[in-house]
């Protein structure tokens, strides 16, 4: 994303359904309306194209990017010449292994495109540790190594609700490069969605995507971004700018781009005007795509239809996701009263007692600084019971 561009482009081509002939013409006017392939991309490049997988799904459940505009997208790269690697890292309750993937991308159809196209899925499920000194959040992201090791990113994301978010976007889409079970941790140790959408903005940073295009031929409303249920939207778009692209798919599913943290964090950055005036739509008319009747998420505003039970439940979800992630346990034994923990510590939660550090559960944020401070390795991450049986549960850990 360039922090300079005065007038961010969206395109928007409708595209009445996954016809793969009418996909492919949808697609490719969506992207010469924002300059042409070529204007992203450069021939002989690498391109890694990544798409949403989550856990993999059937297309018609509308979890997964429809594999119609991943073919449509890899095609036009192969065309101009770029070297295609089709892929993404399942959600957060998934290993990330080669067996997971494989069954994933059977279940989306990600093989068959792949096949039909002669382009190649990425199985590689290395990672490397990237240091991000100019984060505004966490300053190390384990990336996984076609994110890492390609010339170009092409982002085709679907246009999905987001119970967190909101928004489950082109910009949050990028959260894909975390591997799997890795993605639990960054959740608790970000709980709170401003926070968490600031450091989906630095991770976008660190691996700067080149190119956006948003299936939004079907999207999803209500409780996404797994349990929504399919609704029909009938457009594609292309941008240069993942948050342009967002705030535009925002208004077709009636969401409104400023309750979106991902969007409010690049506005805070100036990637965005505050008053989304630098957005140029281009297009078909792009009224006539809007569901005004879209369904937002059930914690959309702190409302929705099933007010306080549904906040109860996502109290209780957030409760047991913050269980997952290991928690700091102090060694006396081992600890030399250094009181490196005590200092590091950003809500000041561990309090000296008998000149021992001790931790305040209630408090820890789970943000790992103490842990990454203790020279004398007298602090390690231990899971509690509830984070065992849920890693065992949920996790299959
Ligand atoms: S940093 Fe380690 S050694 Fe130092 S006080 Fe804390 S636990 Fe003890
Ligand atoms: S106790 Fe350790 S992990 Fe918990 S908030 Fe403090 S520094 Fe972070």
């Amino acid at each position: 994303m360039s922090d300079g561009e005065s007038v961010k482009t969206v395109s928007v081509v409708r595209c009445e359904d996954y016809n793969r002939e009418k996909t492919c013409a949808a697609v490719r006017k969506a992207i010469d309306l924002v300059g042409g392939v070529g204007a992203f991309v450069t021939p002989g490049e690498k391109v890694f194209l990544k798409f949403n997988l989550l856990q993999g799904s059937a297309p018609e459940t509308c979890i997964t990017t429809n594999p119609e505009v991943v073919y449509a997208v890899a095609k036009l790269l192969k065309d101009h010449g770029c070297e295609v690697l089709l892929g993404d890292s399942p959600g957060s309750g998934s290993l990330y292994s080669e067996n997971n993937l494989k069954k994933a991308y059977e279940v989306s159809g990600y093989d068959k495109i792949a096949q039909d196209l002669g382009v190649l899925l990425n199985y590689d499920v290395g990672y490397r540790e990237v240091s991000a000194p100019g984060s505004t959040t966490i300053k190390r992201f384990p990336i996984i190594s076609p994110a890492l090791d390609c010339d170009a990113i092409v982002v085709v994301s679907k246009a999905k609700t987001h119970s967190l978010t909101y928004l489950s976007g082109a910009a949050k889409n990028i959260f894909g490069v975390i591997p799997g079970l890795d993605k639990p941790t960054y959740h608790a140790r970000l709980p709170d969605p401003v926070a968490f959408g600031r450091m989906i903005i630095d991770i976008n940073d660190i691996v700067k995507p080149n190119l956006q295009v948003m299936d939004a031929v079907m999207g999803m409303e209500g409780d996404g971004p797994h349990a929504g249920t399919p609704r029909k939207i009938g457009a594609v778009l292309a941008s240069g700018n993942y948050s342009a692209i967002d705030v535009a798919t925002c208004r077709l599913m009636s969401l409104d781009p400023l309750r979106v943290p991902t969007i409010t964090a690049a506005i805070e950055r100036e990637y965005l005007k505050g008053d989304l005036s630098d957005i140029s739509l281009v297009g078909d008319n792009f009224e006539e795509f809007i569901v005004k009747d879209y369904q937002c998420p059930s914690t959309y505003l702190g409302q929705g239809k099933s007010g306080g039970k549904s906040h109860r439940l996502m109290r209780l979800v957030f409760k047991l996701v913050n269980e997952y992630p290991p928690r700091p346990v102090i060694h006396t034994d081992r600890c030399t009263r250094c009181m490196k923990c005590v200092r590091s510590c950003p809500v000041k939660t561990i309090a000296v007692v008998d000149t021992l550090p001790r931790i305040g559960y209630k408090k820890c944020i789970k943000c790992y600084c103490c842990h990454e401070m203790c020279d004398s390795h007298a602090i390690t991450l231990e899971r509690t019971l509830a984070g065992k049986i849920l890693a065992k549960v949920v996790f299959r850990k």
